[in-house]
């Protein structure tokens, strides 16, 4: 159950949030977007092979990445866009949790650099990765083969949210398929389960760890002289996250710690990057789902007729919307698990 929980997830990171054109250098997969200088970010394109996004920030003595996308082909693409940029050396990728899209670059990064995640995100790795890999083996090839046909045979308006839903997941399956052939896990050597500082001539850097929330450890990067928050998959921008793979109360707190911090530009996990309004957005999301569960309990309605699973009206356009009902399920099985013996 958790592989196929894992595959619908990052099935999740198809998703782009639509993004504008923008700075150079450009990839067909990310688009390069400078916050300010010496601080980047890569953010997944709709239809692309990058699935998540990764920021890049150059203290003036070291360069961070953020995360390293789902595809090694990708982050190959990374590097050549770093080898074209006047950073200082990379030093350091950071893998913010261990779900596939924010990890399996890391390989392509020489033995010097150090690839930092908190402890318990290192174990994650070396422990699902080997099941993900054999499960997506086994299952992504037919997949794959479902929505090729689904594209072949479509046959009404390419604009229509059926058919970008389809250009979202093929590459998915796609790069899992192709990449299958190249990945070699490499796990992080370095690890911060609290916080750990890297400063530098023109600014400091934070890497920040409170444990769970999105999974059951997850790692942030924060800039504090430029308000500037990587926060992985603790936030999505308009798109469902996932939640079942962590705790939505712990998530809460999390969110409430960006909240305590001087923010003003969040890049997310997934989708646009946005303002400090992304993190309560995010909060907004978990407390309703946690009040459609409490009123599915109170009103006595079962979880098996699919009205009762339906996407709130707030929530519509957002993507991702089939995680909704895991989502709504996690959050009610998490209300049975707190009722008083
Ligand atoms: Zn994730």
């Amino acid at each position: 159950m958790r592989l196929i929980l894992i595959i619908l997830l990052t099935s999740i990171l198809l998703v782009n949030c639509k993004n504008e054109p923008s700075n150079q250098p450009s990839s067909v997969n990310f688009e390069f977007v400078e916050l300010t200088d010496g601080v980047y970010s890569c953010i997944h394109k709709f239809g692309g092979k990058a699935i998540c996004n990764v920021g890049i920030v150059d203290n003036g003595h070291e360069t961070i990445i953020f995360d390293s996308f789902l595809s090694p082909d990708v982050a190959e693409e990374l590097l050549k866009t770093l080898q074209g940029m006047s950073l200082s050396p990379v030093k350091y990728v950071v893998n913010s949790h261990f779900h596939n899209d924010h990890i399996r670059g890391n390989q392509v990064f020489s033995k010097e650099v150090n690839i930092i995640s908190s402890t318990r995100t290192k174990e994650l790795i070396a422990e699902e990765e080997p099941l993900q890999i054999a499960y997506e083996k086994e299952n992504a090839p037919a997949r794959l083969s479902y929505y090729d046909s689904l594209q072949r045979s479509f046959k009404g308006d390419r604009q229509s949210r059926e058919y970008q839903q389809i250009q979202m997941w093929r590459p998915y399956y796609e790069t899992l398929v192709n990449s299958h052939l190249t990945v070699k896990t490499r796990l992080p050597n370095m690890f911060v389960d609290s916080i750990k500082n890297f400063d530098g001539p023109d600014r400091k850097i934070q890497l920040l760890s409170k444990g769970q929330g999105h999974t059951e450890s997850d790692l942030i990067m924060y800039l504090p002289d430029d308000g500037v928050l990587f926060t992985g998959d603790l936030i999505f921008n308009n798109c469902h996250p996932y939640v079942a793979h962590g705790d939505i109360s712990k998530w809460k707190a999390w969110l409430e710690f960006m909240n305590s911090l001087e923010v003003s530009t969040v890049m997310p996990g997934h989708g646009q990057i946005g303002t400090d309004e992304l993190i309560n957005q995010m909060k907004d999301y978990l407390m309703d789902l946690e009040s459609a569960a409490e009123d599915l309990v109170k009103d006595n309605l079962s979880l098996e007729e699919p009205e009762n699973l339906s996407v709130p009206d707030k929530y519509k356009d957002w993507w991702f919307d089939r995680f909704y009902e895991y989502n709504l399920r996690f959050a009610y099985e998490s209300l049975n698990t707190k009722k008083p013996k």
